[in-house]
């Protein structure tokens, strides 16, 4: 495996003056009902809204001084975006950030309002990593990934070594996946200070690619669909050179939520817990509610982000259940 537990930790003291340490809350409700202790990671109220600006600040803090004057260029369903300009804004880089049509409105007016230049491209993230390759061919910019290299794994991964100092007895953490940086990160890290603990990754029915993937036994593509989790969907890349693996050898299990499934999470999320979460965000609770993890011993539940659309997160509260296509 070429990102190591050194990685993280060095990760860590790059990024440790931007990037906030978030807390960790018991909730009462979900021990309760799962029988053992429950802690929420609230990592959505990471600066920007989602645990994204970890692996951006340690993937910009570790380009040279020339290409950083080039600037740096991500492809984003819109957290990486936002984590990507912030960290650009925060060190003076120039940022372009590419991203599909189905990206919703909030998280692209965000994204332009940390100074970020936004391109919108196609239909599909595939079709909007087709315009980065054109900047970085064309302008020689860095393209900064959301999920598949080795800094912003190291990055996202410092998110786990954060957890397991705050809860060392964690048993069962519980992460959402989409093109997996999060999950392989989080997973080096917790199974280093912890070989037995589980890792249950999140993910929902339709358009989980990593899911179908390791179905697979090799990244395949899957049909991006629209679903109250916009920030877990897109591909893995069919060239995928990190995370597949590391998700396979260290992801002790997948869970699939529906969609509503994941709207009953970011219900409770408001109502029980006190907090706004995006559907990708609610995922670990919507697993919990839904009854589908096994209570094992204390268990970690990372809330990773709060942008969801104003407007869609009050239809969600108000009672509109989304149906699965
Ligand atoms: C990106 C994202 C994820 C998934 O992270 P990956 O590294 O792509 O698996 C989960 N939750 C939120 C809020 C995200 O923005």
């Amino acid at each position: 495996m070429p990102i190591g537990y050194g990685d993280i930790l060095h990760a860590r003291r790059r990024i440790a003056a931007t990037v906030r340490v978030t807390p960790m809350e018991p909730s009462p409700s979900l021990s309760a009902r799962l029988g053992v202790p429950v802690h929420l990671k609230l990592e959505h109220r990471q600066a920007t809204g989602s645990f994204k600006l970890r692996g951006a600040t340690n993937a910009v803090l570790s380009l040279s001084p020339a290409e950083r004057g080039r600037g740096v260029v991500g492809v984003s369903t819109g957290n990486h975006g936002r984590g990507l300009a912030q960290a650009a804004a925060a060190n003076g880089v120039p940022v372009t950030v590419a991203m599909s049509r189905l990206v919703p409105e909030n998280k692209v007016a965000a994204i332009r309002d940390l100074g970020a230049t936004v391109i919108i491209a196609g239909e599909s993230q595939d079709e909007a990593q087709e315009e980065v390759d054109r900047l970085v061919a064309q302008d020689g910019l860095t393209m900064i990934p959301p999920f598949d290299h080795p800094a912003i794994v190291a990055g996202q991964g410092t998110l786990g070594v954060e957890a397991m100092e705050q809860v060392p007895d964690a048993a069962t953490v519980l992460v959402p996946v989409s093109g997996g940086g999060l999950a392989a990160g989080v997973a080096l890290a917790v199974k280093t200070a912890n070989p037995r603990a589980r890792i249950v990754g999140l993910t929902m029915e339709n358009g989980a690619a990593m899911h179908a993937s390791l179905a697979a036994g090799a990244p395949v593509q899957v049909p991006e669909v629209a679903s109250l989790a916009d920030s877990l969907g897109g591909g893995i890349g069919l060239d995928n050179a990190h995370t597949f693996a590391m998700v396979r050898d260290l992801v002790d299990e997948i869970v699939l939520l529906s969609e509503a499934e994941i709207a009953e999470g970011i219900r409770h999320a408001y109502w029980q817990e006190g907090e706004v979460i995006e559907g990708g965000g609610a995922v670990g609770l919507a697993a919990v509610l839904a009854g589908k993890v096994a209570a094992d011993g204390p268990t970690v539940i990372l809330l990773t982000g709060r942008n969801i659309d104003p407007r869609l997160h009050f239809a969600v509260l108000s009672g509109y259940e989304p149906t699965s296509p």
